[in-house]
């Protein structure tokens, strides 16, 4: 195929330069709104893509235009080739970013520095120790509230991502607002999201308005500034008057952000997803094992995106779970 074809270009015009990569299916937390408590079936190692196959995928994408690769899994740093990946995505001309729950990262500060991957997003729900281990089952919380602090200290751009859920930490959001009173990061609050076995429904969601409703009550409806977001971000970004650093809704249920999406995603196993939501996948992987090219398989991936959130475009088909049931869950998918 010729390079000069723009074949993540999609119907509706959007061109698609972000590639997020899904390295692992497996975790060392098990976050309820994630995964469900049995578990997922995993694939077999020899299904999943080897580093030399993460690379080879990721440089056809980063041929045709993608500039940017995020890193995530499952939790990206439980897989042990993850220096070797990361020093192969490196020598691609795009920038990095990883998405991580932060319980492994003090092992990898050196790798980050050394491979130029800057930008790193902290997945981390509550503040309280217990209400963490409540929500990941698992109890971590010292080790990843050290964690997160060493990456600022040690000059990574660092943004929190916290899922909200009612009745679980939908009274931490001004709490979480406070850490950007002095520390220079973005935390982000994130609609609950629903996926194969998590037990989603809407009364669970804590939405954009009342986030931002929350923030308003706590400092006041002038102390808190709308900022101008970056072109396709999926967030709505503000900040406290005065404060060093800000935060952000992403609103992917109330408010979804497809217009400008410039996402695709990859899985652990190889397959490409145009969309968080979308229920249909294209192996890359056995074609790519077999010597075909994976061009033409992109290609018909990126034609078939749907104008909005993999075809649920309202709140109705959104809550109905023979659509959303039918996707992984994002354990699977790489969040
Ligand atoms: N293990 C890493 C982590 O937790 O950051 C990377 C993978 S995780 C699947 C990526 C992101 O997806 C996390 O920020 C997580 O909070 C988010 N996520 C997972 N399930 C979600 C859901 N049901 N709704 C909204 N966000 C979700
Ligand atoms: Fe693991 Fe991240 Fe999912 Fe939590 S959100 S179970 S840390 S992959």
């Amino acid at each position: 195929m010729n390079k000069d074809q723009n074949i993540l270009t999609d119907t509706f015009g959007r061109a698609h330069g972000y590639l997020r990569i899904s390295l692992i299916e497996r975790c060392n937390l098990r976050c309820t709104y994630c995964m469900p408590a049995e578990g997922i079936p995993l694939s077999p190692k020899s299904h999943l893509m080897s580093y030399e196959e993460v690379y080879t995928i990721a440089k056809t994408f980063a041929d045709y235009g993608v500039s940017k690769i995020r890193i995530t899994g499952g939790e990206p740093l439980v897989r042990k080739d993850f220096p070797l990946i990361l020093e192969k995505l490196a020598s691609l001309p795009v920038e990095l970013a990883l998405t991580t729950n932060a319980v492994a990262v003090d092992r990898y500060l050196d790798t980050f520095k050394k491979f130029r991957l800057n930008h790193i997003n902290v997945s981390l729900d509550s503040l309280d120790a217990e209400k963490f281990k409540q929500i990941t089952r698992r109890d971590y919380f010292e080790k990843v509230w050290r964690n997160f602090h060493t990456l600022i200290e040690h000059g990574f751009k660092v943004k929190l991502n916290a899922v909200l859920m009612k009745g679980i930490n939908e009274d931490e959001v001004v709490d979480f607002i406070r850490l950007t009173e002095k520390l220079p990061i973005s935390v982000r609050f994130i609609e609950f999201m629903p996926f194969d076995g998590n037990r989603w429904n809407l009364d669970k969601l804590v939405s954009y308005q009342e986030v931002l409703q929350k923030a308003q009550d706590a400092f006041g409806k002038h102390e808190v500034v709308r900022l101008d977001d970056a072109p396709n971000d999926t967030s709505k970004n503000f900040k406290i008057k005065g404060y060093e650093g800000s935060f952000a809704i992403i609103s992917t249920v109330t408010n979804p952000f497809c217009d400008s999406c410039n996402r695709l995603r990859l899985t652990a196993n190889g397959r490409l997803k145009n969309c968080l939501f979308s229920a249909s996948e294209s192996d890359l992987l056995t074609p790519l094992r077999l010597g075909k090219p994976i061009e033409p398989i992109i290609s018909k991936a990126v034609q078939s995106k749907f104008g909005v959130r993999g075809g649920m475009d309202t709140l109705e088909k959104l809550k109905d779970p023979k659509f959303h049931s039918q996707n992984r869950s994002m354990i699977a998918i790489g969040g």
